[in-house]
């Protein structure tokens, strides 16, 4: 059934409005006491299911909760889970477990969990069987109409489980409750279509499916009439956007179209896979004075016969090539990376190329993860003879090796003077504000919170591995 042909399906405008209609009973419903009720959103995972959270958040704005992070303070809980790697499914079940002890001191409060980990039959079975403490299991394809299964819970008082083999649809309309008010997310397609062996995204987030490039950039420009200055477009392969729209409007014009936004702002994006980044890409990039000169894309090993095995779709040389044609666009560019190691089967030799591509490529900062097995996917099924300790062995030389050169390529910024966005506060005395550089990279700074959501010049006067340390030379716009 995954693999068949899939029609793009749009949730219809009138349906969102039986939502919110919906919540507006849940409103009344729940405010009828007079008093204020409170919800939880845990998030784990990648920048969609912040995205995804926000709009969660939203939907339970509209029913009329408030917020807190302290369970037995919350009437509903919401886990939004990731499957990506083992580690992350763990940290949930055992999170969730814990909740019977909010549950027992606040009776009659609503937990929920949703997103990637429960789309998977066995981890939604396991839920129903062994979490009774669980009343709504849903998978990220029914986000839309949460409030209909919220009230579901709330009028039957029996447990309700929405996860059905699906390959996903648009969904316009959403209320969204951002987290800041400097960054935002914009996720401008969902789903995967590449497959690649060892992940279970296209299995649990559907087909490719971009929203209409009019919808994104009337959500860009009101996040810039809003006052944000940041801007992330989020797909889980950006660079197949329009594919499924055949309206001529490809990744690189649409960044030209965001960029065409009147105001300061700047555009990033995540992420790019390395098989279709095109020329025109970087060229749009380059020119667009809004773009980050910033790059996020995972090469995740370096060996051919694992490329090959990993169904990534290109080689180690055509990835180098890229790279430099990204740089020759872009002199100043951040790049960055996610490697898997300890992919089945995966020699010493194989991990060795790993390690010169590394060394050649020179990452601003990278993300390792240890291969993680992951039911149903085509990797679980090869033969993996190595052991957990060959992998961590080599997980932790790649670790030292990415740690020296993102610790080499930050003294390079020593002594510049360079633009930054002051995004938030540290809640460290000595340096209190944090600002990220055009390319991204993290800068501590001391100065005053009114600051947080304006440019400054700084001179960056230290640094180690994770992060700069600099200076207020001049800020350079209002809010
Ligand atoms: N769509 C993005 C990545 C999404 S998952 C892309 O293709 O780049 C984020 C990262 O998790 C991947 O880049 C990969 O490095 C890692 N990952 C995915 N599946 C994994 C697995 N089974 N084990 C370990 N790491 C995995
Ligand atoms: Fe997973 Fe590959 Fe799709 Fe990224 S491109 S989400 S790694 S299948």
């Amino acid at each position: 059934m995954l693999l068949m042909p899939y029609e793009r399906k749009e949730i219809a405008p009138e349906k969102i409005r039986e939502q919110e209609e919906i919540c507006r009973r849940i409103f009344d419903r729940v405010t009828a006491d007079g008093g204020r009720p409170l919800a939880m959103v845990d998030t784990y995972g990648c920048q969609q299911n912040e995205a995804d959270s926000e709009k969660l958040r939203g939907y339970l704005a509209e029913m009329g909760y408030g917020f807190t992070q302290d369970e037995f303070q919350a009437d509903v809980i919401v886990v939004n889970t990731c499957a990506v790697r083992e580690h992350a499914e763990m940290r949930v079940l055992g999170n969730v477990g814990a909740l019977n002890h909010s549950k027992k001191a606040r009776p009659g409060q609503i937990i929920a969990v949703c997103g990637c980990m429960v789309q998977q039959e066995h981890m939604a079975k396991k839920i129903k069987l062994s979490y009774p403490v669980v009343d709504l299991v849903f998978g990220p394809h029914e986000l839309w109409r949460f409030p209909e299964l919220l009230e579901r819970v709330m009028q039957s008082g029996k447990r309700v489980f929405a996860a059905e083999k699906d390959l996903g649809a648009v969904a316009e309309g959403i209320p969204q409750k951002r987290d800041g008010s400097v960054k935002a997310w914009l996720s401008i397609m969902y789903g995967c279509n590449n497959f690649c062996t060892y992940c279970v995204v296209p299995y649990v987030r559907g087909r490719e499916r971009s929203r209409r490039p009019e919808d994104v950039v009337a959500e860009a420009r009101a996040l810039v009439a809003a006052g944000y200055k940041d801007i992330t477009l989020l797909g889980q392969n950006v660079n197949s956007y329009g594919k499924d729209l055949d309206c001529g409007v490809d990744f690189a014009d649409l960044i030209r179209m965001v960029n065409d936004i009147p105001g300061d702002f700047l555009i990033r994006f995540m992420t790019s896979h390395p098989k279709d980044a095109t020329e025109k890409l970087f060229k749009t990039m380059a020119e667009c004075e809004k773009c980050a000169h910033q790059l996020h894309l995972p090469v995740q090993a370096g060996n051919d016969r694992i490329l090959k095995a990993m169904n990534r779709s290109y080689t180690r040389q055509k990835y180098l090539d890229q790279v430099a044609l990204a740089r020759r666009y872009m002199p100043d560019l951040v790049l960055t990376t996610d490697i898997i190691v300890g992919f089945p089967g995966e020699t010493d030799e194989e991990f060795a190329d790993t390690l010169s591509l590394v060394e050649q490529v020179r990452y601003d900062a990278m993300f390792t993860f240890i291969y993680s097995k992951r039911v149903g996917t085509q990797a679980a099924s090869m033969p993996d003879p190595y052991t957990r300790a060959d992998k961590q062995k080599h997980f932790d030389a790649l670790t030292e090796l990415a740690n020296r050169i993102s610790g080499e390529k930050h003294r390079e910024y020593e002594g510049k003077t360079l633009r930054v966005l002051i995004d938030g506060e540290t809640g460290r005395e000595e340096y209190n504000l944090s600002s990220r550089t055009n390319g991204g990279r993290l800068v501590h700074l001391k100065g005053d919170p009114s600051l947080i959501g304006q440019f400054a010049e700084v001179t960056i006067t230290s640094s180690n591995t994770w992060a700069l340390y600099g200076e207020i030379v001049t800020r350079t716009t209002d809010h």
